[in-house]
């Protein structure tokens, strides 16, 4: 563990396999945003977390696993846009899918599993949601881009931005449940903000270089399909070819990260839904 003090009431674990996960302390009780992806490690964090006071609410950035299969374990609400909910609704992660990665990545957690279900978000809103404690306040917008469903979670206070995958210091996530329009209007939505750090959904906690940075990653990939567009290749032929570096799913030191089927698997929804976006709207090729 390798908690991080980031302001006077913001603390960021950047060390958890899956999202990173943070607390903005109040006067008394906690917001939290993204849940553990390994349960022994969001088991581990409810008690780190308790020790700065009770969980009053906690964010979820996105449907994704990494970002809500520790919900289970936390307290508070769970706040997240309404498609976030719906998404863990109809795509739940079965328990089959769970012993799976479990074993792969939690092998302690392979036996939780016949007690676990889904904890879905209790608190939505489809568009802006301003969540207040005593001391602290985080305001919550919106911002399809990385999913349909992600949010902006901004603690104006100490000029601090929780973008989930939205931007991510640490590479590209999957570009599977994306749309390119919105990817490339998110990223200019968060440079819109005044914020002096950026806590981004996986790798360290960063400032504002890092959005330009993260802008020209995906440009690179969008720049590489639409090459292989233009040169007549068929769908398929792109996802042989394209590859983008994954850091996100990847082993840690302390971590074996996902299974290189997944990641293969991941890296390959992520380039034919950039190829589809591309052959629907070839300007985007320019963004
Ligand atoms: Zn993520």
């Amino acid at each position: 563990m390798t908690l991080q003090q980031i302001t006077s009431r913001v603390h960021v674990e950047t060390a958890h396999l899956g999202s990173n996960n943070s607390i903005i302390v109040g006067d008394e009780q906690l917001i939290l945003v993204d849940s553990p992806h390994r349960p022994t490690d969001a088991m581990q964090w409810n008690k780190t977390v308790s020790a700065f006071g009770e969980t009053r609410f906690i964010v979820n950035t996105d449907h994704h696993p990494d970002h809500t299969i520790g919900n289970f374990w936390m307290g508070g609400d769970v706040v997240a846009h309404r498609g976030t909910r719906e998404r863990l609704l109809t795509d739940a992660p079965t328990d089959e899918y769970l012993r799976d990665l479990f074993a792969r990545i939690d092998p302690d957690a392979v036996a939780l599993v016949d007690d676990y279900s889904v904890r879905v978000p209790n608190v939505v809103f489809s568009e802006e949601l301003d969540l207040h404690v005593p001391g602290a306040s985080l305001e919550l917008t919106f911002r399809p881009g990385h999913t349909a469903n992600s949010l902006l979670a901004w603690f104006p206070q100490d000029a601090v931005i929780f973008t989930g995958d939205i931007v991510c210091e640490a590479g590209l996530p999957s570009f599977q449940d994306s749309r390119l329009a919105n990817w490339f209007d998110a990223i200019d939505a968060v440079a819109e903000h005044d914020f002096e750090y950026l806590v981004p959904g996986h790798g360290d906690v960063a400032d504002r270089a890092v959005v330009d940075h993260y802008r020209a990653l995906g440009r690179e990939v969008v720049s590489q399909v639409a090459s292989a567009i233009a040169a007549g290749h068929t769908r398929d032929q792109a996802c042989d070819e394209i590859r983008f570096e994954d850091n996100i799913h990847v082993d840690t030191d302390e971590y074996v990260g996902y299974p290189d089927s997944l990641v293969e698997m991941f890296q390959r929804r992520s380039i034919a839904r950039i190829y589809d976006d591309l052959v629907e709207d070839p300007s985007l090729a320019n963004r």
